[in-house]
């Protein structure tokens, strides 16, 4: 998932609110990417086989064979999608309805396109969920792998992309987010609790109470870390490792350390950095 700009423009919300019909971008016939096939509408499908041949060609991302991509234009067919198509349970919807721009599932991925502002932050968010579908595909479905860190994946391949795009540096991205990560209570008080950050439900919560963007940009700068040292083949296995074990033992087996290991040392490696 992944939350909302933080400076939605009022114009924008206006838009949002005012756009009542829900209109869906035509269907197009499926279309394969080397050996991916997307089911994308057809006005967006140039961006998103872009990215879809970044992520396979040039990051090596095993997508599974077949994509869906459903692109909704309104804040209430978003909504309507999330049930359809995203299986959220209706007593969630409004919840998610409300921070989200997007959402994957295994195999597929719901994109809220107003609410990404600009063509780097559609960017961004196509590539963000798509490398959700990476993850469920290794771990053999969705809430499996520790929370944090699928999220903080998803960031580290977005920006990639967006640099090799020429949107953006990887560089700039970890210098803002440790700029950011200083505003997160947790960082400041010298504990993460990456333990209970793993729970899917505890990392939407604690977003929402600590920050969003400084959870996802500490998100980031962990899994940017953990992709420095062991290499994004080995990050990948640890997914993999969650199809056959719980998120704590998969960790162990992969990383060599237990989570509260991990971060006593991501602690004091980013508090090196400022
Ligand atoms: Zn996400």
């Amino acid at each position: 998932m992944l939350k909302l700009g933080f400076r939605l423009p009022l114009v924008a919300l206006l838009f949002v609110s005012a756009c009542g019909a829900t209109k869906i971008a035509p269907a197009a016939p499926a279309s394969a990417t080397s050996d991916v096939t997307l089911d994308v509408p057809v006005v967006h499908r140039p961006a998103v086989e872009e990215i879809v041949t970044i992520m396979r060609r040039d990051l090596a991302l095993p997508l599974p064979a077949q994509v869906r991509v459903f692109v909704y234009d309104s804040r209430a067919s978003f909504r309507t999608g999330l049930i359809d198509e995203g299986y959220v349970a209706p007593d969630r919807v409004n919840e998610i309805a409300s921070f989200a721009a997007g959402l994957a599932r295994p195999g597929r991925v719901l994109l809220h396109s107003r609410a990404a502002r600009g063509r780097t932050e559609w960017r961004r968010l196509i590539a963000h969920e798509l490398t959700h579908v990476v993850e469920f595909g290794l771990a053999g479905g969705d809430g499996r792998a520790d929370q944090w860190l699928a999220e903080g994946l998803a960031e580290r391949v977005a920006f990639d992309v967006l640099e090799r795009l020429g949107d953006d540096s990887l560089a700039e991205r970890r210098t803002r987010a440790l700029g950011g990560a200083r505003k997160h209570p947790g960082f400041a008080a010298g504990r993460l609790d990456l333990a209970a950050l793993g729970s899917p439900r505890e990392f939407t919560l604690r977003h929402q109470r600590d920050g969003s963007l400084e959870t996802y940009q500490l998100a980031f700068l962990t899994a940017d870390y953990l992709v420095q040292r062991h290499g994004m083949n080995t990050v990948l296995d640890y997914f993999q490792n969650c199809r056959e074990m719980d998120r704590d033992r998969a960790f162990s087996r992969t990383f060599g350390q237990s989570i509260q290991q991990f971060e006593t040392e991501v602690l004091s490696h980013l508090h090196g950095l400022e």
